[in-house]
């Protein structure tokens, strides 16, 4: 799908000011790519890469912390997912893998699918996400019905 070319200002969920579209090297002294930075409150966000557009919302130390801990129990069930997957259907995308997983947490979680990322999560839905990879309820396995799917999810 075509991206509109609406520029839309970011705002700092913390102070609700606009952040300031800025080079990584603000935060980590080297340039890996453009970041929305809000400077007073220590909160920042990556970008999409080669566009403007951010990769979730403004984030915290305590909260940048939460969603690597969130990434860290949910990437390995889509990645396992992946492996196993690919191996059958040499079609199968880590996509496909990340969405179906996605859609069981949108599901779980009860949020919907377009904003089901961890990186537009707070603390407390990156504190359930971690909840629901550690019991096991994330994983394909643990789908009790298996929904008819036509690509492979
Ligand atoms: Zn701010």
């Amino acid at each position: 799908m075509p991206r509109t070319k609406i520029k839309k200002e970011v705002l700092c969920p913390y102070c609700k000011k606009e952040a300031t579209l800025t080079s990584s090297e603000a935060i980590y002294g080297k340039h890996f790519g453009m970041i929305y930075l809000c400077y007073p409150c220590d909160a920042w966000v990556g970008v999409h890469k080669d566009t403007d557009h951010p990769l979730g919302t403004l984030a915290n130390a305590e909260l940048r912390d939460w969603r690597k801990w969130a990434h860290k129990e949910f990437d390995p069930i889509w990645q396992k997912r992946f492996e196993e997957g690919s191996k059958t259907n040499p079609r199968y995308k880590k996509a496909m893998a990340r969405g179906g997983r996605y859609k069981r947490l949108s599901i779980l979680m009860e949020i919907p699918m377009h904003q089901c990322h961890i990186g537009m999560f707070d603390v407390d839905q990156c504190k359930e996400v971690v909840r629901l990879c550690q019991a096991g309820l994330v994983n394909p396995e643990a789908e009790t019905k298996k929904p008819e799917s036509k690509d492979g999810i």
